[in-house]
């Protein structure tokens, strides 16, 4: 598969994600690492992992997907966003490719077979500017009964959403804010991670939304309505995750996110009748519960300790839960 496209003499066109950087020869896109290097564009951090972790599924954070299974994590350097409150910014906002171990997608896959992990992770950093690696892997672990996530910041390519489907069974994207001049101080376009998200609510991958709350950024009434909003016209069954912000990379002014916003949004989320709202980074509980009876289906603790009460995918009540439960 070519996520490139002649565009005139010495230039390529990149279509990994939606900025579509028009690449010289010898030059790299935005993100630093996808490179003209002549007839095609090369993603130079193929095989380079800088990040590789076994981390609980909840982590990513993905509460609706193998509850309490362990995931292999992966990410490499470089991103195409550049957003001030990074809290990976040592991995994103990297350009120096650490080559000092190569990880083919065959040994990716047999690390997590090896760890007894029943999925792995496109994560830490953009997972969209590495996916010429990340979709060699998912192919070769779908082979050994393997599932794929992403964890993004929803600015995939049109070409590229079309081809993750069947490749990629879970994606947990970002959304921001609802404030286009915040989205573009970011480096990229509120409407079009919107579109994408519309565009993944159509596709058979299962989806959760992240929002981190950044105090006097993206924390008023007005945006959180909007956002809950957003979501509930799309699916009433797609997870909404509240992260608190704590102070990191250039954003050390900024308080962390209280509690008490933590917990408007929250209401707010529910308001709109989303089933399941989760506060994430911060010291609260909130379990998975039955949107019809109200019983207490999987509980969390530090993502350390995860029971699951769920039979199958079935409440006690027979309520139905929405999310991938087997593996
Ligand atoms: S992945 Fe995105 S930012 Fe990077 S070169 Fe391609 S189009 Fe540009």
């Amino acid at each position: 598969m070519q996520f490139y496209k002649a565009y005139k003499e010495n230039t390529l066109i990149c279509t990994l994600c939606q900025h579509y950087c028009k690449i010289k020869e010898g030059k790299t896109g935005i993100c630093g690492v996808n490179k003209n290097v002549g007839e095609k564009i090369e993603c130079l951090v193929y095989g380079y992992p800088s990040a590789l972790n076994i981390d609980p599924i909840e982590k990513k954070p993905l509460y609706h997907f193998l509850p309490g299974s362990k995931i292999l994590s992966l990410g490499t350097v470089g991103c195409n966003f550049h957003c001030n409150f990074c809290q990976n910014w040592s991995l994103s906002q990297e350009r120096k490719i650490d080559k000092s171990r190569y990880i083919s997608p065959e040994q990716m896959v047999n690390l997590a077979l090896e760890n007894g992990c029943p999925s792995i992770a496109y994560t830490y950093n953009e997972p969209t500017i590495f996916y010429p690696y990340a979709r060699d892997i998912a192919l070769e672990g779908q082979k050994k009964g393997l599932k794929n996530v992403y964890v993004s910041n929803g600015y995939e390519s049109t070409e590229m959403i079309e081809d993750m489907e069947g490749i990629i069974d879970g994606i947990n994207i970002d959304l921001k804010s609802f404030d286009s001049s915040y989205y573009k101080s970011l480096g990229g376009s509120l409407e079009k991670v919107l579109e994408n998200i519309r565009h993944f609510a159509k596709k058979d991958i299962w989806m959760e939304i992240t929002t981190l709350i950044v105090p006097t950024k993206n924390d008023s009434d007005e945006e959180l309505h909007k956002i809950a909003s957003f979501i509930a016209e799309l699916s009433l069954d797609i997870p909404w995750h509240i992260s608190a912000f704590h102070p990191d990379y250039k954003e050390l002014e900024l308080p962390r996110t209280s509690v008490e916003t933590l917990k408007r949004a929250y209401e707010i989320g529910k308001s709109y009748g989303l089933r399941y709202v989760y506060i994430g980074n911060a010291n609260i509980n909130t379990p998975t519960l039955c949107p019809s009876c109200g019983e207490v289906l999987i509980e969390r603790d530090h993502f350390s300790n995860t029971l699951n009460h769920l039979k199958g995918d079935k409440c006690v009540c027979g309520e139905k839960i929405a999310g991938v439960f087997n593996a």
